[in-house]
Protein backbone atom coordinates (compact mmCIF):
# COMPACT_ATOMS: atom_id res chain seq x y z
CA UNK A 1 0.00 0.00 0.00
CA UNK A 2 0.97 3.60 -0.86
CA UNK A 3 1.94 5.83 1.81
CA UNK A 4 0.96 9.00 -1.20
CA UNK A 5 -2.24 7.18 -1.71
CA UNK A 6 -3.28 7.30 1.74
CA UNK A 7 -2.04 10.89 2.52
CA UNK A 8 -3.52 12.51 0.00
CA UNK A 9 -6.94 10.36 -1.11
CA UNK A 10 -9.61 10.18 1.56
CA UNK A 11 -12.39 8.91 0.00
CA UNK A 12 -15.78 9.07 1.66
CA UNK A 13 -18.01 5.71 1.34
CA UNK A 14 -21.73 7.18 1.55
CA UNK A 15 -23.59 5.52 -1.16
CA UNK A 16 -22.09 1.76 0.72
CA UNK A 17 -22.55 3.48 3.70
CA UNK A 18 -26.10 4.52 3.27
CA UNK A 19 -27.20 1.90 0.79
CA UNK A 20 -25.40 -1.76 1.60
CA UNK A 21 -28.28 -3.49 -0.50
CA UNK A 22 -27.19 -1.99 -3.44
CA UNK A 23 -23.26 -1.95 -2.91
CA UNK A 24 -21.17 -5.01 -2.97
CA UNK A 25 -17.71 -5.01 -1.86
CA UNK A 26 -15.44 -5.64 -4.27
CA UNK A 27 -11.73 -5.10 -5.03
CA UNK A 28 -9.86 -4.41 -8.48
CA UNK A 29 -8.30 -7.33 -10.82
CA UNK A 30 -4.73 -6.65 -10.87
CA UNK A 31 -3.54 -5.00 -13.86
CA UNK A 32 -0.29 -6.39 -15.22
CA UNK A 33 1.74 -2.89 -16.42
CA UNK A 34 -0.13 -0.13 -15.45
CA UNK A 35 0.37 2.72 -17.54
CA UNK A 36 -0.91 6.43 -17.70
CA UNK A 37 -2.27 7.08 -21.05
CA UNK A 38 -4.24 10.67 -20.26
CA UNK A 39 -4.77 12.73 -17.24
CA UNK A 40 -7.30 15.38 -16.79
CA UNK A 41 -5.10 18.17 -14.76
CA UNK A 42 -7.64 20.43 -14.03
CA UNK A 43 -10.31 18.03 -13.19
CA UNK A 44 -8.07 16.74 -10.74
CA UNK A 45 -7.80 19.67 -9.00
CA UNK A 46 -10.47 20.27 -8.46
CA UNK A 47 -10.98 16.94 -6.48
CA UNK A 48 -7.71 18.25 -5.11
CA UNK A 49 -5.64 15.26 -6.26
CA UNK A 50 -2.15 15.77 -6.32
CA UNK A 51 -0.78 15.47 -9.96
CA UNK A 52 2.83 14.09 -9.05
CA UNK A 53 1.39 11.10 -7.15
CA UNK A 54 -0.92 10.68 -10.25
CA UNK A 55 2.01 10.47 -12.31
CA UNK A 56 3.98 8.37 -10.67
CA UNK A 57 3.90 4.52 -10.91
CA UNK A 58 1.87 4.15 -7.54
CA UNK A 59 -0.81 6.76 -8.89
CA UNK A 60 -1.21 4.44 -11.92
CA UNK A 61 -2.12 1.68 -9.83
CA UNK A 62 -4.52 3.80 -8.02
CA UNK A 63 -6.00 4.81 -11.41
CA UNK A 64 -6.77 1.18 -11.66
CA UNK A 65 -7.71 0.59 -8.12
CA UNK A 66 -5.10 -2.32 -7.36
CA UNK A 67 -3.77 0.98 -4.75
CA UNK A 68 -6.61 2.28 -3.06
CA UNK A 69 -6.47 4.03 0.52
CA UNK A 70 -6.73 1.57 3.50
CA UNK A 71 -10.14 3.27 4.57
CA UNK A 72 -11.70 3.31 0.70
CA UNK A 73 -14.40 0.54 0.42
CA UNK A 74 -14.81 -0.13 -3.29
CA UNK A 75 -18.28 -1.70 -4.06
CA UNK A 76 -19.86 -2.58 -7.49
CA UNK A 77 -23.21 -0.92 -7.49
CA UNK A 78 -26.70 -2.83 -8.54
CA UNK A 79 -28.96 -1.42 -10.86
CA UNK A 80 -32.18 -2.81 -13.29
CA UNK A 81 -33.12 -1.53 -16.19
CA UNK A 82 -34.67 -1.75 -19.68
CA UNK A 83 -32.54 -2.18 -22.41
CA UNK A 84 -34.16 -1.39 -25.74
CA UNK A 85 -37.66 -1.59 -23.75
CA UNK A 86 -36.87 -4.88 -22.15
CA UNK A 87 -36.01 -5.58 -18.61
CA UNK A 88 -33.60 -6.95 -16.93
CA UNK A 89 -34.32 -7.36 -13.52
CA UNK A 90 -29.99 -7.29 -12.43
CA UNK A 91 -27.42 -5.60 -14.24
CA UNK A 92 -25.01 -3.67 -12.18
CA UNK A 93 -21.67 -2.75 -13.03
CA UNK A 94 -19.89 -5.62 -14.30
CA UNK A 95 -16.52 -4.41 -14.66
CA UNK A 96 -17.14 -1.06 -12.89
CA UNK A 97 -16.54 -0.24 -9.13
CA UNK A 98 -16.94 2.86 -7.38
CA UNK A 99 -14.17 3.82 -5.31
CA UNK A 100 -15.93 6.21 -3.05
CA UNK A 101 -16.73 10.04 -3.06
CA UNK A 102 -14.45 13.23 -2.72
CA UNK A 103 -15.25 16.84 -2.45
CA UNK A 104 -15.20 19.51 -4.61
CA UNK A 105 -12.23 21.57 -3.55
CA UNK A 106 -12.79 24.55 -1.65
CA UNK A 107 -16.21 23.63 -0.67
CA UNK A 108 -18.60 22.29 2.06
CA UNK A 109 -19.50 19.19 2.33
CA UNK A 110 -22.95 19.43 1.21
CA UNK A 111 -23.95 16.22 -0.79
CA UNK A 112 -24.00 18.37 -3.94
CA UNK A 113 -20.43 18.95 -3.74
CA UNK A 114 -19.67 15.54 -3.56
CA UNK A 115 -18.44 13.82 -6.56
CA UNK A 116 -17.86 10.48 -7.01
CA UNK A 117 -14.73 8.72 -8.46
CA UNK A 118 -15.38 5.21 -10.54
CA UNK A 119 -13.45 3.51 -12.54
CA UNK A 120 -14.71 1.57 -15.87
CA UNK A 121 -12.80 -1.77 -16.88
CA UNK A 122 -11.61 -2.67 -13.52
CA UNK A 123 -12.40 -6.33 -13.84
CA UNK A 124 -15.15 -8.91 -13.46
CA UNK A 125 -17.72 -8.12 -10.26
CA UNK A 126 -20.42 -10.57 -9.13
CA UNK A 127 -22.86 -8.56 -11.90
CA UNK A 128 -20.52 -9.68 -14.87
CA UNK A 129 -22.46 -12.58 -16.43
CA UNK A 130 -20.87 -13.38 -19.74
CA UNK A 131 -18.51 -10.36 -19.60
CA UNK A 132 -15.22 -10.56 -19.16
CA UNK A 133 -14.90 -7.18 -16.74
CA UNK A 134 -12.88 -5.51 -19.01
CA UNK A 135 -12.13 -2.08 -21.08
CA UNK A 136 -9.98 -1.83 -23.95
CA UNK A 137 -8.26 1.87 -25.02
CA UNK A 138 -10.11 2.89 -28.09
CA UNK A 139 -13.54 3.08 -26.24
CA UNK A 140 -11.98 4.65 -23.07
CA UNK A 141 -10.07 7.16 -24.69
CA UNK A 142 -13.49 7.68 -26.74
CA UNK A 143 -15.66 8.17 -23.85
CA UNK A 144 -13.09 10.74 -22.26
CA UNK A 145 -13.06 12.52 -25.69
CA UNK A 146 -16.75 12.91 -26.05
CA UNK A 147 -17.44 13.58 -22.51
CA UNK A 148 -14.43 16.34 -22.00
CA UNK A 149 -16.16 17.63 -25.00
CA UNK A 150 -19.51 18.01 -23.71
CA UNK A 151 -18.78 19.58 -20.58
CA UNK A 152 -16.93 22.37 -22.68
CA UNK A 153 -19.86 22.68 -24.64
CA UNK A 154 -21.85 23.60 -21.23
CA UNK A 155 -23.50 19.99 -21.23
CA UNK A 156 -24.14 18.34 -17.96
CA UNK A 157 -22.29 14.98 -17.91
CA UNK A 158 -20.00 12.37 -16.17
CA UNK A 159 -16.29 13.59 -16.03
CA UNK A 160 -12.88 11.95 -17.34
CA UNK A 161 -10.29 11.79 -14.73
CA UNK A 162 -8.22 9.38 -16.75
CA UNK A 163 -7.18 6.48 -18.88
CA UNK A 164 -4.74 4.13 -17.58
CA UNK A 165 -3.07 1.32 -20.24
CA UNK A 166 -3.48 -2.00 -17.78
CA UNK A 167 -0.63 -3.86 -19.98
CA UNK A 168 -2.99 -6.78 -20.39
CA UNK A 169 -4.74 -7.75 -23.77
CA UNK A 170 -8.29 -7.84 -23.92
CA UNK A 171 -9.91 -10.57 -26.48
CA UNK A 172 -12.69 -8.70 -28.51
CA UNK A 173 -12.78 -9.10 -32.54
CA UNK A 174 -9.24 -9.34 -32.00
CA UNK A 175 -6.36 -8.60 -29.26
CA UNK A 176 -6.60 -5.17 -28.38
CA UNK A 177 -4.87 -3.54 -25.43
CA UNK A 178 -6.67 -2.97 -22.12
CA UNK A 179 -7.40 0.19 -20.16
CA UNK A 180 -9.44 1.68 -17.12
CA UNK A 181 -11.11 4.58 -17.34
CA UNK A 182 -11.46 6.86 -13.95
CA UNK A 183 -14.83 8.61 -14.32
CA UNK A 184 -16.05 11.19 -12.03
CA UNK A 185 -19.85 11.89 -11.50
CA UNK A 186 -22.34 13.63 -9.56
CA UNK A 187 -23.16 10.11 -8.40
CA UNK A 188 -23.86 7.35 -10.41
CA UNK A 189 -27.39 6.49 -9.24
CA UNK A 190 -29.48 6.11 -12.53
CA UNK A 191 -33.04 5.13 -13.33
CA UNK A 192 -32.29 1.86 -12.63
CA UNK A 193 -31.01 2.17 -9.52
CA UNK A 194 -34.58 2.75 -8.59
CA UNK A 195 -35.82 0.20 -10.28
CA UNK A 196 -34.02 -2.58 -8.71
CA UNK A 197 -34.82 -0.82 -5.44
CA UNK A 198 -38.24 -1.00 -6.01
CA UNK A 199 -38.64 -4.08 -6.92
CA UNK A 200 -36.48 -5.34 -3.73
CA UNK A 201 -39.79 -5.00 -2.51
CA UNK A 202 -37.82 -3.01 0.65
CA UNK A 203 -39.88 -0.15 1.23
CA UNK A 204 -37.26 1.14 3.65
CA UNK A 205 -34.38 1.03 1.14
CA UNK A 206 -36.65 2.76 -1.75
CA UNK A 207 -37.01 5.53 0.75
CA UNK A 208 -33.35 5.46 1.55
CA UNK A 209 -32.63 5.32 -1.78
CA UNK A 210 -34.55 8.51 -2.44
CA UNK A 211 -33.26 10.34 0.49
CA UNK A 212 -30.17 10.14 -0.69
CA UNK A 213 -30.77 11.00 -4.14
CA UNK A 214 -32.38 14.04 -2.51
CA UNK A 215 -29.45 14.71 -0.32
CA UNK A 216 -26.69 14.34 -3.81
CA UNK A 217 -28.74 16.63 -5.75
CA UNK A 218 -32.11 18.27 -4.89
CA UNK A 219 -31.66 19.66 -1.18
CA UNK A 220 -34.69 21.54 -2.02
CA UNK A 221 -36.78 18.64 -2.48
CA UNK A 222 -36.32 17.89 1.26
CA UNK A 223 -38.54 21.08 2.06
CA UNK A 224 -41.23 20.64 -0.49
CA UNK A 225 -44.70 19.36 0.99
CA UNK A 226 -44.23 15.74 -0.86
CA UNK A 227 -40.50 15.42 -1.15
CA UNK A 228 -40.49 12.28 -3.23
CA UNK A 229 -42.71 13.65 -5.81
CA UNK A 230 -40.62 16.87 -5.93
CA UNK A 231 -37.75 14.59 -6.52
CA UNK A 232 -39.47 13.00 -9.28
CA UNK A 233 -39.64 17.08 -10.75
CA UNK A 234 -36.60 17.60 -10.73
CA UNK A 235 -35.36 14.87 -12.40
CA UNK A 236 -38.31 15.22 -14.67
CA UNK A 237 -36.70 19.01 -15.33
CA UNK A 238 -32.98 18.55 -15.45
CA UNK A 239 -33.51 15.72 -17.68
CA UNK A 240 -35.86 17.84 -20.26
CA UNK A 241 -33.08 20.56 -20.08
CA UNK A 242 -30.31 17.71 -20.96
CA UNK A 243 -32.03 15.95 -23.79
CA UNK A 244 -32.78 19.91 -25.28
CA UNK A 245 -29.33 20.39 -24.73
CA UNK A 246 -27.84 17.74 -26.67
CA UNK A 247 -30.64 17.83 -29.73
CA UNK A 248 -29.41 21.31 -30.08
CA UNK A 249 -25.42 20.45 -30.43
CA UNK A 250 -26.84 17.32 -33.05
CA UNK A 251 -25.84 14.71 -30.12
CA UNK A 252 -26.94 11.51 -30.25
CA UNK A 253 -26.73 9.09 -26.80
CA UNK A 254 -27.21 5.78 -28.74
CA UNK A 255 -28.23 3.83 -26.04
CA UNK A 256 -30.66 5.41 -23.61
CA UNK A 257 -31.83 2.34 -21.59
CA UNK A 258 -32.79 3.25 -18.40
CA UNK A 259 -29.60 1.74 -17.09
CA UNK A 260 -28.03 4.92 -18.39
CA UNK A 261 -29.82 7.38 -17.54
CA UNK A 262 -28.74 9.71 -14.45
CA UNK A 263 -30.74 11.02 -11.59
CA UNK A 264 -28.64 13.53 -11.36
CA UNK A 265 -29.12 14.73 -15.02
CA UNK A 266 -25.77 14.23 -16.15
CA UNK A 267 -25.16 12.80 -19.68
CA UNK A 268 -23.65 9.09 -18.52
CA UNK A 269 -22.19 6.03 -20.90
CA UNK A 270 -20.79 6.81 -23.84
CA UNK A 271 -20.91 3.46 -25.78
CA UNK A 272 -22.52 4.20 -29.25
CA UNK A 273 -22.69 7.96 -29.16
CA UNK A 274 -22.29 10.25 -31.83
CA UNK A 275 -22.04 13.72 -32.88
CA UNK A 276 -24.38 14.31 -36.38
CA UNK A 277 -22.67 15.55 -39.43
CA UNK A 278 -25.76 16.10 -41.71
CA UNK A 279 -28.98 16.90 -40.30
CA UNK A 280 -30.72 13.38 -40.14
CA UNK A 281 -33.86 13.03 -37.48
CA UNK A 282 -33.21 9.76 -37.81
CA UNK A 283 -29.52 9.65 -37.46
CA UNK A 284 -28.48 6.47 -35.55
CA UNK A 285 -25.06 5.26 -35.13
CA UNK A 286 -24.99 2.55 -32.99
CA UNK A 287 -24.55 -1.29 -34.41
CA UNK A 288 -26.83 -2.70 -32.66
CA UNK A 289 -29.73 0.13 -32.71
CA UNK A 290 -31.49 -1.63 -35.54
CA UNK A 291 -34.63 -0.55 -34.80
CA UNK A 292 -33.96 3.50 -34.45
CA UNK A 293 -34.96 3.12 -31.11
CA UNK A 294 -32.37 5.27 -29.93
CA UNK A 295 -32.21 7.90 -33.14
CA UNK A 296 -31.46 11.50 -33.15
CA UNK A 297 -34.93 12.75 -33.21
CA UNK A 298 -36.76 9.88 -30.31
CA UNK A 299 -34.52 10.94 -27.45
CA UNK A 300 -36.96 13.48 -26.26
CA UNK A 301 -40.00 10.43 -26.28
CA UNK A 302 -37.28 7.67 -25.29
CA UNK A 303 -36.32 10.46 -21.67
CA UNK A 304 -40.13 10.62 -21.31
CA UNK A 305 -40.65 6.66 -21.19
CA UNK A 306 -37.52 6.38 -19.36
CA UNK A 307 -39.19 8.79 -16.54
CA UNK A 308 -41.98 7.06 -16.87
CA UNK A 309 -39.95 4.04 -15.30
CA UNK A 310 -38.54 6.34 -12.53
CA UNK A 311 -42.10 7.40 -11.84
CA UNK A 312 -43.25 3.17 -11.39
CA UNK A 313 -40.54 2.87 -9.02
CA UNK A 314 -41.15 5.92 -6.98
CA UNK A 315 -44.71 5.57 -6.50
CA UNK A 316 -44.76 3.67 -3.10
CA UNK A 317 -43.11 6.99 -1.59
CA UNK A 318 -45.75 9.74 -3.41
CA UNK A 319 -48.49 8.17 -1.89
CA UNK A 320 -49.09 4.73 0.13
CA UNK A 321 -51.99 4.61 -1.58
CA UNK A 322 -50.96 3.50 -5.15
CA UNK A 323 -54.45 4.78 -6.45
CA UNK A 324 -53.67 8.50 -5.03
CA UNK A 325 -49.86 8.44 -6.33
CA UNK A 326 -50.34 7.67 -10.07
CA UNK A 327 -52.50 11.10 -10.41
CA UNK A 328 -49.77 13.73 -9.17
CA UNK A 329 -46.77 11.31 -10.93
CA UNK A 330 -48.91 11.41 -14.43
CA UNK A 331 -49.30 15.05 -14.16
CA UNK A 332 -45.75 15.94 -12.98
CA UNK A 333 -44.20 13.51 -16.01
CA UNK A 334 -46.65 15.51 -18.44
CA UNK A 335 -44.60 18.36 -17.83
CA UNK A 336 -41.83 16.77 -19.34
CA UNK A 337 -43.01 17.63 -23.13
CA UNK A 338 -43.63 21.48 -22.16
CA UNK A 339 -40.26 21.82 -20.58
CA UNK A 340 -38.23 19.75 -23.14
CA UNK A 341 -40.32 22.28 -25.52
CA UNK A 342 -39.46 25.36 -24.00
CA UNK A 343 -35.65 24.71 -23.56
CA UNK A 344 -35.24 23.55 -27.10
CA UNK A 345 -37.30 26.37 -28.48
CA UNK A 346 -35.25 29.10 -26.54
CA UNK A 347 -32.07 27.22 -27.44
CA UNK A 348 -32.66 27.37 -31.24
CA UNK A 349 -33.61 31.18 -30.78
CA UNK A 350 -30.30 31.46 -29.56
CA UNK A 351 -28.78 29.60 -32.03
CA UNK A 352 -30.63 31.70 -34.56
CA UNK A 353 -29.42 34.83 -32.15
CA UNK A 354 -33.09 35.89 -31.46
CA UNK A 355 -33.19 35.37 -27.77
CA UNK A 356 -35.14 37.44 -25.44
CA UNK A 357 -38.48 37.31 -27.42
CA UNK A 358 -41.59 37.08 -24.15
CA UNK A 359 -43.48 34.39 -24.62
CA UNK A 360 -46.52 35.03 -26.28
CA UNK A 361 -45.10 37.84 -28.05
CA UNK A 362 -45.77 38.86 -31.98
CA UNK A 363 -42.42 38.58 -32.26
CA UNK A 364 -41.75 35.00 -29.97
CA UNK A 365 -44.02 33.79 -32.82
CA UNK A 366 -42.58 35.35 -35.68
CA UNK A 367 -39.01 33.41 -34.00
CA UNK A 368 -40.81 30.48 -33.78
CA UNK A 369 -41.82 30.20 -37.44
CA UNK A 370 -38.06 30.80 -38.22
CA UNK A 371 -37.26 28.23 -36.02
CA UNK A 372 -39.41 25.56 -38.09
CA UNK A 373 -38.09 27.13 -41.14
CA UNK A 374 -34.60 27.00 -40.62
CA UNK A 375 -35.34 22.92 -39.73
CA UNK A 376 -37.32 22.72 -42.90
CA UNK A 377 -34.35 24.00 -44.79
CA UNK A 378 -31.78 21.41 -42.84
CA UNK A 379 -34.20 18.68 -43.67
CA UNK A 380 -34.45 19.42 -47.66
CA UNK A 381 -30.56 18.20 -47.85
CA UNK A 382 -27.39 17.56 -46.88
CA UNK A 383 -26.57 20.34 -44.55
CA UNK A 384 -23.34 19.78 -42.10
CA UNK A 385 -25.59 20.94 -39.03
CA UNK A 386 -22.55 22.49 -36.54
CA UNK A 387 -21.07 24.53 -39.80
CA UNK A 388 -24.48 25.53 -40.81
CA UNK A 389 -25.05 27.53 -37.77
CA UNK A 390 -22.06 28.79 -37.09
CA UNK A 391 -22.03 30.36 -41.08
CA UNK A 392 -25.36 31.71 -39.81
CA UNK A 393 -23.47 33.78 -37.44
CA UNK A 394 -21.64 34.99 -40.79
CA UNK A 395 -24.96 35.76 -42.37
CA UNK A 396 -26.05 38.05 -39.07
CA UNK A 397 -23.29 40.17 -40.39
CA UNK A 398 -23.84 40.92 -44.03
CA UNK A 399 -21.82 37.70 -45.37
CA UNK A 400 -24.56 35.07 -46.34
CA UNK A 401 -22.97 33.70 -48.95
CA UNK A 402 -21.33 30.89 -47.32
CA UNK A 403 -24.86 29.46 -45.29
CA UNK A 404 -26.43 29.89 -48.50
CA UNK A 405 -23.63 27.92 -50.60
CA UNK A 406 -24.85 24.41 -48.19
CA UNK A 407 -28.64 24.94 -48.55
CA UNK A 408 -30.60 23.26 -52.15
CA UNK A 409 -33.33 25.11 -52.51
CA UNK A 410 -31.93 28.79 -52.77
CA UNK A 411 -35.24 30.42 -52.93
CA UNK A 412 -35.92 29.09 -49.63
CA UNK A 413 -33.49 30.07 -47.89
CA UNK A 414 -33.90 33.64 -49.42
CA UNK A 415 -36.96 33.79 -47.97
CA UNK A 416 -36.37 32.66 -44.88
CA UNK A 417 -33.05 35.29 -44.54
CA UNK A 418 -34.84 37.81 -45.55
CA UNK A 419 -37.57 37.60 -42.67
CA UNK A 420 -34.84 35.98 -40.06
CA UNK A 421 -32.57 39.26 -40.85
CA UNK A 422 -35.56 41.67 -40.47
CA UNK A 423 -35.58 40.36 -36.69
CA UNK A 424 -32.02 41.51 -36.33
CA UNK A 425 -30.60 38.55 -35.16
CA UNK A 426 -27.45 39.15 -32.88
CA UNK A 427 -24.12 37.52 -34.15
CA UNK A 428 -22.15 37.74 -31.19
CA UNK A 429 -24.84 35.79 -29.03
CA UNK A 430 -24.78 32.80 -32.34
CA UNK A 431 -21.06 32.94 -32.05
CA UNK A 432 -21.28 31.83 -27.88
CA UNK A 433 -23.96 29.13 -28.94
CA UNK A 434 -23.28 27.62 -31.96
CA UNK A 435 -19.71 25.85 -31.88
CA UNK A 436 -16.87 25.86 -33.94
CA UNK A 437 -15.39 22.54 -32.99
CA UNK A 438 -17.44 19.57 -32.11
CA UNK A 439 -15.84 15.40 -31.90
CA UNK A 440 -16.74 14.88 -35.42
CA UNK A 441 -16.69 11.45 -36.00
CA UNK A 442 -14.06 11.25 -38.29
CA UNK A 443 -10.97 13.13 -35.75
CA UNK A 444 -12.49 10.61 -33.31
CA UNK A 445 -11.37 7.86 -35.23
CA UNK A 446 -8.34 8.87 -36.57
CA UNK A 447 -6.67 10.38 -32.85
CA UNK A 448 -8.66 6.75 -31.40
CA UNK A 449 -6.75 4.49 -34.10
CA UNK A 450 -3.23 6.63 -33.62
CA UNK A 451 -3.71 5.88 -29.65
CA UNK A 452 -4.57 2.81 -30.06
CA UNK A 453 -1.20 1.91 -32.39
CA UNK A 454 0.74 4.05 -29.70
CA UNK A 455 0.89 7.49 -30.75
CA UNK A 456 -1.12 9.52 -28.28
CA UNK A 457 -0.36 13.28 -29.94
CA UNK A 458 -3.50 13.29 -32.38
CA UNK A 459 -5.80 12.71 -29.34
CA UNK A 460 -4.49 15.32 -27.43
CA UNK A 461 -4.77 17.92 -29.89
CA UNK A 462 -8.03 16.74 -30.37
CA UNK A 463 -8.64 17.17 -26.56
CA UNK A 464 -7.32 20.50 -26.58
CA UNK A 465 -9.52 21.92 -29.56
CA UNK A 466 -12.44 21.19 -28.25
CA UNK A 467 -11.47 22.78 -24.85
CA UNK A 468 -12.54 26.29 -26.37
CA UNK A 469 -15.81 24.91 -28.40
CA UNK A 470 -17.12 28.23 -29.26
CA UNK A 471 -13.65 30.04 -30.22
CA UNK A 472 -12.30 29.72 -33.61
CA UNK A 473 -8.73 29.59 -33.85
CA UNK A 474 -6.41 30.15 -36.72
CA UNK A 475 -4.40 27.00 -38.02
CA UNK A 476 -7.86 24.79 -36.50
CA UNK A 477 -9.08 25.03 -39.81
CA UNK A 478 -9.42 21.06 -40.62
CA UNK A 479 -11.07 20.51 -37.19
CA UNK A 480 -14.19 22.16 -38.66
CA UNK A 481 -14.65 20.67 -42.01
CA UNK A 482 -16.91 17.99 -42.40
CA UNK A 483 -15.74 14.09 -43.01
CA UNK A 484 -14.55 13.65 -46.15
CA UNK A 485 -16.92 11.73 -48.60
CA UNK A 486 -14.24 8.61 -48.11
CA UNK A 487 -15.06 8.40 -44.33
CA UNK A 488 -18.46 6.74 -45.77
CA UNK A 489 -21.96 5.63 -43.33
CA UNK A 490 -20.39 5.85 -39.76
CA UNK A 491 -21.16 2.70 -37.10
CA UNK A 492 -20.05 2.85 -33.67
CA UNK A 493 -20.33 -0.54 -31.43
CA UNK A 494 -21.05 -0.96 -27.72
CA UNK A 495 -20.40 -3.45 -24.99
CA UNK A 496 -16.80 -2.67 -25.79
P1 LIG B 1 -23.55 -0.65 -20.98
O1 LIG B 1 -24.13 -1.10 -22.29
O2 LIG B 1 -22.11 -0.26 -21.05
O3 LIG B 1 -24.38 0.39 -20.34
O4 LIG B 1 -23.56 -1.94 -20.04
C1 LIG B 1 -24.71 -2.69 -19.78
C2 LIG B 1 -24.42 -3.73 -18.73
O5 LIG B 1 -23.44 -4.66 -19.19
C3 LIG B 1 -23.86 -3.18 -17.42
O6 LIG B 1 -24.39 -3.98 -16.40
C4 LIG B 1 -22.38 -3.39 -17.58
O7 LIG B 1 -21.71 -3.47 -16.34
C5 LIG B 1 -22.32 -4.71 -18.32
N1 LIG B 1 -21.08 -4.89 -19.10
C6 LIG B 1 -20.74 -4.27 -20.25
N2 LIG B 1 -19.55 -4.71 -20.72
C7 LIG B 1 -19.10 -5.64 -19.82
C8 LIG B 1 -17.93 -6.46 -19.72
N3 LIG B 1 -16.97 -6.42 -20.64
N4 LIG B 1 -17.84 -7.28 -18.66
C9 LIG B 1 -18.80 -7.34 -17.72
N5 LIG B 1 -19.92 -6.60 -17.76
C10 LIG B 1 -20.08 -5.75 -18.79
MG1 LIG C 1 -24.44 1.42 -18.74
Amino acid sequence: MSGVAESTVSFQSRFARELPELAVPWQAEEAPEPRLLVLNEALAGELGLDLAFLRSPEGARFLVGNDVPPDAAPVAQAYAGHQFGGYSPLLGDGRALLLGELPLQGSSSDGDRLRDVHLKGSGRTPFARAGDGRAVVGPMLREYLVSEAMHELGIPTTRSLAVVATGRPVRRDTMLPGAVLARVAASHLRVGTFQYARATDNPDLLRRLADHAIARHYAAAAQAGNPYLALFRAVVEAQASLVAQWMLVGFVHGVMNTDNMTISGETIDYGPCAFMDAFNPAAVYSSIDTGGRYAYANQPVVAEWNLARLAESLLPLINEDQEKAVEPAVEVLGEFRRRYSDAWTAGMASKLGLAGHPAGSPEAAEVSQLVDGVIALLRDGPVDYTQFFRRLGDAALGNTGPARGMVLDLAAFDAWAERWRAMAPDASLMDRVNPVYIPRNHLVEEALDAATAGDIGPFQRLVAVLSEPYRRRPGLERYEEAAPESFGDYLTFCGT
